[in-house]
């Protein structure tokens, strides 16, 4: 079945379903009512179960994949709700198809017994890193934050990036952790680094923090919140800027070191602790971005997982951040598809 690919995270499933613009071709598979129906559900709903959404604001028409056109739809849900999702898989008869799906991520491991003992499905493994870095759409919609100003977070615009001659590049998959990648062509890269400290820890700290229970309520709290009420700057130590050092009174000399004092801890909102939350975490993959750019002696650094999913201030922060601390020899690069590259690298890695 050429028409799935899946990324099973550790906090999201990715799933991307390629629907043929010819559906002769579904016609022509044996198990023909059970992929219509299948079908018929995919792209006639944009929400499944409780939890499922499909981004109809990433879908692409008119792609070309191993020889066929058609349509990417992309499709979330968390893997925590894989129970639901294979109970689904079974009402649609996927068992009947007795198939295999393109799958990659940790949980194509995890939970490959369970497809294949409750709906016969096989998982054809890609390992997830190969995946990442196999996509090849990325000149489409690679952009970066213009004149992105820590002090004025409204004031820069997205601009498109042409990335047609893209090595060497690093990669920063910011997911549940966080993974870099040196990628210097098409089969040439490594991984150079991991930290744990990623978009899990941003939630699950939040959640601590702020009682929020979703991402998207963490974001929300963020965007309204003022990290400095939180945070230890210079200008906390120095009464202004460091300047022997180049270091700005507004730069952070410590995350929460506001927060051992009990008036300021009574002053600090949920929204402040998220946003300092936010701010910690970006800054943190920032720096790391930064050291292992300069330590590859590479200048472009693609941030994608969905982290940066509905969160331009992280996005904004991270462009501020690898220009103003490299003198402007680095550049941060976003994709509009940030979440979805392992499921997209495995579906091409299947046709190709
Ligand atoms: P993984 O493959 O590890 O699941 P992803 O690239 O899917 O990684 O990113 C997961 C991270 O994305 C979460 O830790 C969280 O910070 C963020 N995120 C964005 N949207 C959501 C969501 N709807 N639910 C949970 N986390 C989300």
């Amino acid at each position: 079945m050429p028409w799935f690919g899946m990324d099973i995270g550790g906090t999201l499933t990715k799933l991307i379903y390629f629907e043929p613009s010819d559906m002769m071709e579904l016609e022509q598979q044996g198990e023909k009512e059970t992929l219509k129906t299948i079908h018929r559900y995919l792209v006639g709903n944009i929400a499944y179960g409780n939890t499922g959404i499909r981004d109809t604001h990433l879908e692409m028409s008119n792609q070309q994949i191993g020889g066929k056109k058609g349509t990417l739809h992309f499709i979330r849900f968390p893997t925590s709700e894989m129970n639901a999702f294979i109970n689904l898989a079974k009402s649609k008869n996927f068992s009947t198809l007795a198939c295999a799906i393109c799958a990659t991520g940790g949980g194509a491991y995890k939970f490959e017994m369970e497809f294949k003992q409750r709906i016969n499905l096989t998982l054809h493994k890609f390992d997830e890193l190969d995946c990442l870095i196999k996509d090849r759409n990325f000149p489409l919609e690679c952009y970066y934050w213009k004149d992105a100003d820590s002090d004025k977070p409204n004031s820069s615009n997205k601009v498109p990036f042409d990335f047609h001659n893209p090595y060497p590049y690093l990669v920063v998959n910011i997911g549940s952790g966080v993974s870099i990648l040196a990628v210097r062509g098409p089969f040439d890269y490594k991984r150079v680094w991991g930290s744990s400290l990623g978009g899990g820890t941003f939630l699950g700290l939040c959640c601590l923090l702020t009682g929020c229970t979703t991402f998207e309520e963490a974001i929300a709290l963020a965007a309204e919140g003022d990290s400095h009420k939180v945070d230890k700057l210079v200008k906390d130590i120095y009464g202004g800027d460091y300047s022997r050092f180049n270091l700005k009174g507004a730069t952070v000399a410590s995350s929460f070191g506001q927060m051992n004092i009990e008036e300021k801890r009574e002053q600090a909102s949920k929204s402040d602790l998220a946003r300092s939350t936010l701010v910690t975490i970006t800054n943190n993959i920032g720096s790391i971005a930064r050291m292992v750019a300069t330590t590859e002696k590479i200048d472009k650094v693609v941030f994608v997982g969905n982290f940066l999913r509905v969160n331009t201030i992280s996005m904004k922060l991270l462009a501020y951040a690898m220009e103003y601390w490299s003198d402007g020899a680095l550049k941060a690069l976003f994709l509009e598809h940030e979440g979805y590259f392992g499921a997209m690298g495995c579906i091409m890695e299947y046709v190709s």
